[in-house]
C-alpha cells in the first residue's frame, strides 16, 4: 500500500473525469477551492507522489488550502453529480478522501468526538440519558432486565438518532400507530452511522449498519420502516449487501399503504417542502407528498432555485389544505459535518435554503436532522417562517426546539458538564 489508503479510488475517478468543470459551477465549495472533482483526485495523488512519509504527506495536504476546502467543505449533496455528464460518484470520492484525511490526522478530534454513534456515548445517547429519555419497553427484540428478547415482530421502526432523542413523545406516537396498522413492532433506536462516514470512519459506519441488520433479523421483522431518507438508504444498502430479505420502507409510504389518516389539519399558508439530498431520485419526496395529501408537479419547476410547484390536496379528513406548495432541493447545511470545518458555510447554506420560503410559510423537512438545522438557524436568525418535520404534520405530538436547545446547552454547564467534557474530550 502507498501512503494513501484509498489511492485506487482516486485513480479510478481521475480516469473518468474530463475536467469539463461543470461540477465547479454547481458548488460554492468547489468554486471557492477552484477545483473540479477530478482535480481533488489529482491533487491527492500528486501530494502522495511528492511526499517522503505519511507525516510529510499530511503536512503537504494540510498546506493545500484548496484541497482541504474541497474535501471538508462537501455536504455530500450530489448537486455536482447532477451536472456531470459521466455521473461521476462524488460521494465515493469524498468519502474515500475523508478516510485518508482521518487516518492522516487531518480531521481534528473535536469535529467528531461527540458523534461516535457506534460507542456507548454520543451526543444523542448522552442527551437521552441526562434527560431521562428511554425506550426499553419498545425495543422488544433486545433482552433487558425482566424482559426476554422477542423474535416474532412484524415490523421494525427506525426513527433515527435525532428524532429518538429530540422527539421522544412523537417517536412513541408513531410507534403506537405503526403497531396499530402493521402489527407487532419493535424499535431500532440507533443512528444509521452517517456522522461516522462524514468523519472518515466509513468501515465503522458499515459495521454499525451490520449490527442493526442483525437486530432486525433477530426480531423476525420482514420490514424496516425509516423516518429519514438517509437511514432508509443506509439500511437498503446494508440489507442488500447482507442478502437479508427485509423490505425497507419510508414512513410516509408505510402510512399510505395502511390507509393512515393524518391526525391534524395542514398549516395555513404556503408549504415549502425541503427535499432531502439523500433522496436522489425524488422517490421519497413523492411518497411524502402522497402521505401529506399533496401532489408534486414538476412542470412548474423554478429554474432559479430548483423549486418545484405542487398541487395542494387534502390530508385525510383535514380541512386546512394549504394555498400553495413549493418544493426545493439542496442540502440544509448539515451534510458532511461541514459545520465542524466551516460553521459559516453551514449557516449560509441554511440561510440560502430558508430564503426560498416566503413570510408566513411553513418549511417542511424530510430528515429530522434538517429540521434540527433549520430550527437552530431560525433561533439565531429569526424569520417569519414555521419549521416542521413531515411527521409533525401527520401526528399530534410536535418537536419543541426551544426546550431541546435549552436542554442541550444546559448539559454542558450543569452537573453533567464535567462528565461530558471528559467523555467527549
Ligand atoms: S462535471 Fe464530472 S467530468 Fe466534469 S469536471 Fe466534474 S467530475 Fe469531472
Ligand atoms: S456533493 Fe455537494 S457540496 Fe459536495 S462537491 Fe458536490 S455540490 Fe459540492
Amino acid at each position: 500500500m502507498g501512503l494513501l489508503e484509498r489511492s485506487d479510488a482516486y485513480w479510478k475517478f481521475l480516469g473518468q473525469c474530463t475536467q469539463c468543470g461543470h461540477c465547479v459551477d454547481a458548488c460554492s465549495s468547489l468554486t471557492s477551492a477552484n477545483m473540479t472533482l477530478g482535480e481533488i483526485a489529482r491533487a491527492l495523488l500528486a501530494h502522495e507522489r511528492a511526499a517522503g512519509s505519511r507525516e510529510d504527506l499530511a503536512a503537504r495536504i494540510l498546506g493545500d488550502g484548496a484541497l482541504m476546502q474541497a474535501v471538508r467543505g462537501c455536504f455530500f449533496c450530489t448537486s455536482c453529480k447532477n451536472t456531470c455528464f459521466a455521473h461521476n460518484d462524488v460521494c465515493d470520492l469524498i468519502y474515500n478522501a475523508r478516510v485518508d484525511f482521518q487516518s492522516l490526522g487531518l480531521i481534528e478530534r473535536g469535529a467528531w468526538s461527540s458523534v461516535m454513534v457506534d460507542q456507548e456515548w454520543d451526543i444523542f445517547t448522552a442527551y437521552r440519558a441526562i434527560h431521562g429519555i428511554g425506550f426499553a419497553d419498545l425495543v422488544r427484540h433486545a433482552e433487558s432486565e425482566g424482559h426476554a428478547a422477542e423474535t416474532d415482530c412484524a415490523v421494525a421502526f427506525f426513527p433515527g438518532c435525532s428524532l429518538a432523542a429530540y422527539g421522544p413523545d412523537l417517536t412513541r406516537e408513531i410507534f403506537a400507530t405503526m403497531e396499530e396498522l402493521g402489527g407487532k413492532t419493535t424499535l431500532i433506536d440507533h443512528c444509521c452511522g452517517s456522522p461516522l462516514k462524514s468523519a472518515g470512519f466509513f468501515e465503522r459506519a458499515e459495521a454499525l449498519c451490520d449490527r442493526i441488520a442483525d437486530e432486525v433479523a433477530l426480531s423476525g421483522a420482514r420490514e424496516i420502516v425509516c423516518v429519514c431518507p438517509g437511514c432508509a438508504n443506509a439500511m437498503r444498502s446494508t440489507l442488500g449487501r447482507r442478502g437479508l430479505d427485509v423490505a425497507v420502507t419510508l414512513l410516509p409510504a408505510f402510512l399510505t399503504a395502511h390507509g393512515f389518516t393524518g391526525k391534524r389539519a395542514l398549516p395555513e399558508g404556503t408549504l415549502c417542502l425541503s427535499k432531502s439530498c439523500q433522496d436522489r431520485d425524488g422517490r421519497y419526496l413523492e411518497e411524502t407528498c402522497r402521505a401529506l395529501g399533496v401532489e408534486a408537479d414538476a412542470s412548474t419547476a423554478c429554474g432559479a432555485c430548483g423549486a418545484t410547484g405542487a398541487t395542494p390536496g387534502t390530508l385525510g379528513a383535514a380541512d386546512g389544505a394549504p394555498g400553495a406548495i413549493t418544493i426545493f432541493n439542496g442540502c440544509c447545511g448539515a451534510g458532511g459535518a461541514v459545520s465542524a470545518f466551516d460553521p459559516n458555510r453551514q449557516a449560509s447554506q441554511a440561510d440560502s435554503k430558508l430564503s426560498f420560503a416566503p413570510d408566513g410559510s411553513t418549511v417542511v423537512t424530510m430528515c429530522p436532522t434538517c429540521t434540527y438545522t433549520y430550527a437552530f438557524r431560525l433561533m439565531s436568525e429569526p424569520r417569519d417562517v414555521a419549521n416542521k418535520h413531515y411527521t409533525e404534520l401527520l401526528f399530534e405530538n410536535q418537536l419543541d426546539w426551544d426546550t431541546v436547545f435549552a436542554q442541550l446547552g444546559g448539559m454542558w454547564s450543569g452537573e453533567y458538564g464535567p462528565w461530558l467534557a471528559q467523555v467527549f474530550a
